[in-house]
């Protein structure tokens, strides 16, 4: 069965009870987490089997080198597998080299990898290209006949991608209100209200908002927008243990 945990819903911006963005994936037979930032002790406490980085911007992957620390202090032995859209390699080598983790005595094996398909676990991943940055991307999980879309960071996404049909939850990011939705597509993202269209278009269970500003007024001002289009819409739990 695949449990999903919010590790952050935050966008670039951190509070103190949610910081960025970041997901983690388990489903008894392996663990993933979609990109790193804050709450790394969740990741070392899955002994996680790999590692999915959707994009170069900060809030994503500034807390690769400190899971690879930590991994190490804590015994690590097997190899760890990074999936990465292919153009983020020097911006990872760059962090792993700045903090020489490859040469720490009995460092495992860093594995960086471009497949875009692949399976952890029980879990199965595909990437896909989102329109925010040019090497972005989003993904779809499935297991045991569930299916969840992850949208990544993401200007509007306007129809129902076929891709995405069937799915069961959609996590998509809510950047702003639609009443600002110029800036939002400017800067790459989307509003509450494309989430809560989409999900309807996709007649999805549930939808999860994420990638969101901080403070709790601004979040349940989109939550509100979102729920207009798309009732069963929701701000994440962190570190909530969900169920697909
Ligand atoms: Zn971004």
């Amino acid at each position: 069965m695949l449990k999903f945990k919010f590790l952050g819903a935050n966008g670039s911006c951190q509070d103190a009870d949610c910081g960025n963005t970041s997901i983690l994936f388990t489903d008894g037979a392996g663990s993933l987490c979609i990109d790193l930032a804050c709450n790394i002790s969740s990741v070392v406490d899955a002994d996680i089997d790999a590692v999915l980085l959707t994009h170069e911007h900060i809030d994503h992957i500034y807390a690769l080198p400190s899971l690879l620390h930590q991994l190490w202090l804590t015994g690590r032995t097997r190899p760890l597998t990074i999936y990465l859209p292919a153009g983020l390699d020097p911006f990872v080598n760059g962090m792993i080299d700045l903090f020489s983790i490859r040469s720490k005595k009995n460092i495992f094996a860093i594995v960086l990898s471009h497949e875009e398909q692949f399976t952890v676990g029980g879990m199965h991943f595909q990437t896909f290209k989102t329109d925010h940055t040019p090497i972005s991307v989003g993904v779809i999980v499935e297991e045991g006949g569930r299916k969840l879309v992850y949208t990544g960071d993401s200007r509007p996404i306007p129809a129902a991608p076929e891709f995405m049909s069937g799915a069961q939850v959609l996590i998509h990011e809510a950047s702003g209100l639609e009443s600002n939705e110029q800036t939002l597509i400017q800067k790459g993202h989307s509003s509450a209200a494309d989430a809560g269209r989409l999900a309807a278009a996709l007649g999805a269970g549930q939808l999860y908002l994420c990638h969101l500003p901080r403070g709790t007024a601004a979040k349940q001002a989109l939550l509100s927008e979102a729920r207009s289009l798309f009732p069963a819409a929701h701000l994440p739990g962190i570190l909530t243990e969900y169920t697909l």
